[in-house]
């Protein structure tokens, strides 16, 4: 272990930034009514000599905006959002100007992920090429608006590959993304394509956006119903990102994914 001296990561926080409420019955098989607020998860990691990383932005308060589309994913996914959720707002309040989020790790394109992104105009935004080959070929572009990315959204981009064998993570190849080791990048499939989940060795935590809703809900991955199901970009991917997470936390690695309950994120991370 590194002394505390030589840590590079200093903190980890999290932000809930608006949530939408879903009822488990209609998710998984053989569950009585149960209503869970599921809400957006973002992270700042704030590294030594880099600076302010965000992981993902949260909701955007566009989504309250009255056109068909909206309302169809509303409908499907009722939301609660108000200005006080949003990123900006948070981190404001926290005292942290936005101008110094360097670097966004975008973990994939869905609105719930990636609705603050216009707040960081001058943020590198940093895209597995999976995930970036995958939108512009338009797969999966049901759940992506592309109303909600900055109009140079393209030309901020750091697209991620090349993914290298690491002894601090043997489970799967990994990009260091700072040549560090402090932040290694690992792509799972199976929610979308190119999912970008984040190992953090310092604190022996990995964020893995959505892999699965919740880490609670693991062992009820082979219990879940047609139409989530469907909602996967590939199922059987899925289960094999649900095996690596059962996995990590068998070998007592932090796991947080980004709807995990709130209290259970403040926890895991008030360890650290
Ligand atoms: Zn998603």
């Amino acid at each position: 272990m590194l002394s505390t001296a030589e840590k590079l990561i200093e903190k980890v926080d999290y932000f809930p930034c608006g949530y939408c409420t879903n009822d488990l019955k209609r998710v998984f098989k053989d569950f009585d009514k149960t209503i869970v607020n599921f809400y957006a998860g973002v992270f700042l990691i704030k590294h030594k000599k880099m600076g302010y990383i965000l992981y993902d932005t949260g909701y955007s308060m566009d989504l309250l905006k009255n056109n068909i589309k909206y309302f169809l994913y509303r409908f499907a996914n009722p939301i609660t959002l108000k200005k006080e959720d949003m990123i900006d707002y948070q981190l404001k309040e926290k005292g942290i100007d936005k101008k110094e989020i360097k670097y966004i790790i975008i973990s994939h394109l869905h609105p719930d992920h990636i609705g603050g992104l216009k707040f960081f105009p001058n943020s590198n935004l940093i895209l597995t090429k999976t995930c970036y080959n995958n939108y512009k070929l338009k797969r999966d572009s049901l759940l992506i608006f592309n109303e909600l990315l900055p109009d140079d959204f393209e030309n901020r981009l750091i697209l991620i590959d090349d993914y290298k064998e690491n002894s601090l993570f043997p489970y799967k190849n990994s990009y260091d993304l700072f040549s560090d080791l402090s932040m290694l990048i690992v792509e799972v499939d199976g929610h979308t394509k190119g999912q970008a989940c984040l190992f953090i060795p310092e604190k022996n935590l990995f964020i893995a956006a959505d892999i699965c809703w919740g880490t609670q809900f693991l062992p009820l991955t082979d219990k879940m119903k047609w139409l989530p199901k469907k909602i996967q970009n590939n199922f059987e991917d899925y289960k094999k990102g649900s095996d690596l997470l059962k996995k990590l936390i068998e070998d007592n690695i932090s796991v947080i994914v980004s709807h995990d309950k709130k209290e259970k994120i403040f926890s895991i991370l008030k360890k650290e």
